[in-house]
């Protein structure tokens, strides 16, 4: 094994790193260090000095769900009072909030609802791409597919082709936690996707012709050796398919959740997200999680690896639910970018610039609090959903007049 300063001069020539090496640096390495390292890496890819963001809104469309993770304060069972489906109209008008602010996408994740067909997917999304042919779907995480292939018996790559068909354009990394079976029996989230059914979606949608993102939610139960192995498992899919933008990491929240515990600390994030950019070799792009982490230690990101600061978001529920959640507009997300000595740049999903700060273009409504995805209180039923078989005893109930 080489030491710390061998292992330091490996990253500086742009050599690949191994597992053993990884956990060594990770452990070992001091954190400035570690930050010098990935910020090298950083700007071998990204010499211009741009830090990129993106204008879109985080919907949740229901949150009703039948998985029951262990560290997820977001859900509701089926029948719950509480459980709630968005309706077309409600989406649409979140749309039209999106796009005034100058936004170009959804990012739309959910429960996984035994209520909600396949055909509910795509009567949405063909209604969407109707209204609004060029906003972009970044939609359904890869246990979404997952539970929709269960649910309509279809294999995955038949569900991911129909997606497709009816408007899909990425898929959003969400659902990765660990990849690793031995922690995703502890949170309870095997059943949902083992670590081999989330790669293999992803292999799928790439094959598909859709780039998606890659995730990692640590702080739980896992070792410092298994944040490594996940980390290496993306980088073996991505040597495979190249079909990866981008790769965000952010700490189990654990307020309202089953499992409970403590936060990860911001040092143990930036730590996190220096050896992923160091490990990731062959990923682009890597987010800061402003959201969980505040601006400050966002701003920090981008000396510790991260050319993204992720999205403008407009609204958030589920870090939410679990306690945290930082709002920053357009406005304060540009803000300190330039401050940390970057150029701010517009982006869509491949990455693609879209251009200056739109705030600088033209006059923008600020979002200085996150929108949620209902009012509280309101458990009003989208009138569409009675055309769409319920699966639950409670949710046929519910559809019956
Ligand atoms: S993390 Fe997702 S799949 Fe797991 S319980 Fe929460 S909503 Fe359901």
């Amino acid at each position: 094994m080489l030491s710390i300063t061998g292992l330091a001069d490996k990253v500086r020539a742009g050599e690949r790193v191994s597992a053993d090496e990884a956990v060594e640096l990770y452990a070992r390495a001091p954190t400035a260090l570690l930050g010098r390292l990935a910020d090298g890496v950083r700007a071998r890819k990204h010499p211009e000095r741009l830090v990129t963001y993106i204008i879109d809104r985080n919907v949740n469309y229901t949150n009703v769900c039948v998985a029951k993770c262990n560290f997820c304060a977001f859900y509701r069972p089926v029948g719950s009072p509480e459980g709630y489906v968005l309706g077309f109209d409600e989406l649409f008008r979140k749309i039209d909030e999106t796009i005034a602010v100058g936004g170009v996408q959804l990012l739309m994740q959910g429960g996984h609802n035994p209520d909600l067909p396949l055909s509910w997917y795509e009567d949405l999304f063909r209604a969407i791409k109707e209204r609004y042919p060029s906003f972009k779907l970044h939609a359904l995480s890869p246990p979404e597919v997952i539970h929709l292939s269960r649910l309509s018996q279809l294999p995955v790559p038949a569900v991911i082709e129909r997606l497709i068909a009816a408007g899909l354009d990425s898929i959003p990394g969400g659902g990765a936690e660990i990849l690793v079976d031995r922690v995703r029996k502890l949170l309870h989230c095997h059943g949902k996707a083992t670590a081999d059914e989330w790669l293999d979606v992803m292999r799928h949608a790439h094959r598909a012709g859709l780039r998606t993102t890659a995730t990692m939610m640590y702080g739980t139960v896992e070792t410092d050796q298994e944040r490594i192995e996940h980390l290496l498992r993306l980088r073996g899919v991505q040597d495979e398919t190249g079909g990866f933008t981008a790769f965000i990491t952010w700490s189990y929240q654990p307020d309202h959740t089953e499992l409970a515990g403590s936060e990860a600390t911001g040092l143990d994030y930036l730590r996190t997200l220096a050896i992923a950019r160091i490990v990731l070799d062959n990923f682009d792009n890597l987010q800061a999680s402003w959201v969980t982490q505040g601006g400050k230690v966002g701003q920090l990101s981008l000396a510790y690896g991260a050319n993204d600061m992720g999205s403008v978001m407009i609204e958030e529920n589920v870090v939410r639910a679990a306690g945290a959640s930082y709002c920053m507009d357009e406005a304060e997300i540009v803000r300190n970018i330039e401050d940390a000595g970057f150029a701010a740049k517009r982006r869509n999903m491949h990455y693609d610039i879209l251009g200056d700060p739109i705030f600088r273009e033209r006059d923008v409504p600020r979002m200085l609090e996150l929108a949620t995805a209902r009012a509280d209180g309101d458990a009003s039923i989208p009138e569409e959903l009675r055309f769409y078989p319920a699966r639950s005893k409670a949710g046929k109930q519910a559809r019956t007049p």
